[in-house]
């Protein structure tokens, strides 16, 4: 059966800027350019109807893993497509959510027992908040009813949902809507190239830790969890923390009795260089809430995965009410799950992490290359992750005016050069797929070298 032709670029075109309206987008703007329009992918690329093709240098929003029509990962939809796609967990079970959840309790952290599905990193952070808040609710000591609020840090970014808004501290983003929030205890994030405390990473001794601990002496009473981005806090602009940073979060939260919540959205699935980022610090969380390369970048599905202990807490006779009163319509989508399960599959038989030491080396060459530039002033890199902070002058590492749209500026030259990016700020984000080839990560890198310099010339 041939598929129907899409209609005509051009009128598309119009269509989308009649009907669409893009997400984190100034619409006026967007309407003044040319858009890509996608219309297949292949490996590392996505092809325009007008024949253009680009690298996909952040996996299509941080999500894909191994590439566009990955085999094993095709054939297991269409497989699962045969059967059934969808049917509810709501009371019901099915085979690809039970196997996933085994599978995942396999590969994640130690005692990490229970999985949850939801459908985004929102919502898995929303599931995360919501059990850690119901937990202490039904807790047999009366004085941990009081632990409510959450110990976050400034700069987060754990979705857009209401709630996952509240965690998160991004005032551009986020300052609007400050009334419909509710407030947390915010520490300052480490972000070494400018540090909040005015220190410099050679000879501070972490004394941001300090501030996590001096929150905690004052508050232990009300907080009922951590919530924290390990190793890098991704939409602040790719963050990197200090090596032991989680390590010492982990330890804090033992002393004063709260719960760690880790939000590998971004960083779970290998981005790091580990399966998961806390593993860098060997930390093992009492909540891991995953989506983006959860299917490699195929299906919308998410998990929050607890403890035995956490999950106890939510058992009791009916009527007592003990249940956690949560889920989503497509929650355990038997298609996802089995993209899912597929996806697993392909990190055990092609090697997939032992194979991305050679591509981070290869990515940290390629990166030394970009310091000559004047506009570069810091790099950041943890595995396949990059932030490139852009500024104006190096030596006073002084930024660019937000309004001025450089990062903007530069991958909508990136595109030029055949690659397509997507910036944070002035911060470029470099973000590829786990397949990625050597040769591709070169030509990656020119083209934002080249981009960032014609971008410098021409003003
Ligand atoms: C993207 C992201 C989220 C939100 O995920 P969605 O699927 O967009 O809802 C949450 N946390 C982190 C760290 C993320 O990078």
């Amino acid at each position: 059966m041939k598929a129907a032709a899409a209609p005509p670029r051009a009128l598309l075109q119009a269509w989308d800027r009649k009907y669409l309206w893009h997400p984190f987008t100034q619409m006026q703007d967007y309407c003044a350019e040319r858009p890509v329009i996608v219309t297949r992918g292949r490996g590392h690329y996505l092809y325009d109807a007008d024949g253009s093709r680009y690298l996909d240098g952040v996996s299509s929003l941080w999500c894909n893993l191994f590439g566009h029509r990955k085999v094993a990962i095709d054939q297991a939809i269409r497989r699962q497509l045969a059967r059934i796609a969808h049917s509810t967990l709501l009371g019901v079970t099915h085979a690809p959510a039970i196997e996933l959840a085994r599978r995942l309790t396999e590969i994640a952290p130690s005692g990490l027992a229970k999985v949850f599905y939801s459908d985004d990193g929102s919502t898995a952070v929303e599931v995360a908040m919501k059990m850690a808040f119901q937990y202490w609710q039904q807790a047999e000591r009366r004085r941990y009813r009081a632990r409510t609020s959450f110990l976050t840090f400034t700069n987060a970014y754990h979705g857009d949902t209401i709630g996952s808004v509240s965690l998160g501290g991004i005032p551009l983003f986020h300052g609007l809507y400050r009334p419909l929030l509710f407030t947390t205890h915010r520490a300052p994030a480490p972000y070494c190239y400018r540090c909040p405390l005015n220190l410099s990473p050679e000879s501070c001794q972490m004394d941001c830790v300090g501030e996590v601990e001096s929150i905690l002496r004052r508050r232990q009473r009300e907080i009922a969890a951590l919530v924290m981005e390990p190793l890098v806090m991704g939409a602040a602009g790719m963050l990197v923390q200090p090596a032991g940073f989680v390590k010492r979060m982990r330890e804090l939260c033992d002393r004063y009795g709260i719960f760690l919540i880790l939000d590998e959205v971004a960083t779970g699935f290998g981005r790091t260089g580990r399966m998961f980022a806390c593993e860098h610090d060997d930390v093992r969380p009492d909540f891991l809430c995953l989506a983006k390369g959860l299917t490699a970048g195929y299906l919308p599905m998410a998990v929050t995965l607890t403890t035995d202990r956490v999950y106890g807490g939510f058992l009791g006779r009916f009527g007592e009410l003990k249940q956690f009163f949560h889920g989503h319509t497509y929650t355990g989508n038997q298609l996802g799950a089995s993209a899912a399960l597929a996806t697993l599959k392909v990190f055990e038989e092609e090697r997939v992490l032992r194979k991305l030491t050679a591509k981070i080396a290869s990515m940290r060459n390629a990166l030394g290359s970009l310091n000559d530039i004047a506009w570069v002033g810091d790099i950041r890199q943890a595995g396949l992750m990059v932030g490139i902070e852009l500024v104006r002058r190096k030596t006073s590492r002084k930024a660019f005016p937000w309004k001025a749209r450089v990062g903007h500026r530069v991958c909508l030259e990136a595109r030029r050069h055949g690659v397509l990016i997507r910036p944070l700020g002035d911060t470029i984000v470099l973000l590829p797929p786990l397949s990625i080839t050597r040769a591709q990560i070169h030509d990656l890198v020119a083209a934002v070298s080249a981009s960032v310099r014609a971008v410098a010339k021409g003003g």
